[in-house]
């Protein structure tokens, strides 16, 4: 149906996340049937985007200029918010609650997957510290054992610096129904639980 280029296309299509091949089949349609050229719009807007984006040498995060914007910035706080992964990053800036510099690791500790301290951009983020002192560092790691075991690793590792660390606090979701919690977040929202005013 409808040729390989086709079916190359909604084969792409149906790799990213969130979509099967029924949705890939939706949008591929709905791009050819576009009546300002859609299909070829996005594949420029691809080629583009392919062409600019890199890593910024400095935090890691994905954007046309390097340092990043973020970076860029000259009034940003002087702390650093480690993150596993630029969706963290970008998650964190719409909450638009963090004013300060972010450093991304790119995965996490995982004896079982074979991933080293090697493996993490973590030499980056001690060559960064030594250069420039921050007030604080805030471990914003996923709430999973390679989480924990990469947080826990950087404490350490870190503690020269003798800047003052944080952790992200882990709890109830806003919103979130205590029943559909997990008994791991229930647990920690109650250890971590707060005076009620
Ligand atoms: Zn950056």
């Amino acid at each position: 149906m409808g040729g390989p280029e086709l079916e190359q296309l909604i084969g792409l299509f149906s790799r990213l996340p969130g979509l099967g091949p029924r949705s890939a089949r939706r949008i591929v349609l709905k791009l050819l049937r576009d009546k300002e050229g859609g299909l070829a719009r996005l594949a420029d807007a691809m080629q583009a985007a392919a062409a600019a984006v890199r890593s910024c040498t400095v935090c890691g995060n994905l954007d046309s200029s390097d340092p990043c914007a973020i970076c860029a910035e000259p009034l940003r706080e002087a702390r650093i918010c480690v993150v596993e992964g630029v969706a963290d990053l970008w998650a964190l800036e719409r909450a638009h609650v963090y004013r300060g510099r972010y450093h991304i690791l790119g995965s996490t500790l995982s004896a079982l997957a074979g991933r080293g301290p090697e493996d993490l951009a973590i030499a980056p983020l001690l060559a960064r510290l030594e250069a420039a002192p921050v007030e604080e560092i805030i471990l914003a790691l996923p709430a999973t054992v390679e989480g924990a075991a990469t947080a826990h690793y950087l404490t350490e590792r870190l503690k020269r610096f003798g800047i003052p660390l944080s952790r992200l606090a882990q709890g109830v979701p806003i919103g979130g129904a205590l029943e559909v919690l997990d008994e791991g977040t229930l647990a920690t929202a109650l250890r971590a639980r707060g005076a009620a005013n």
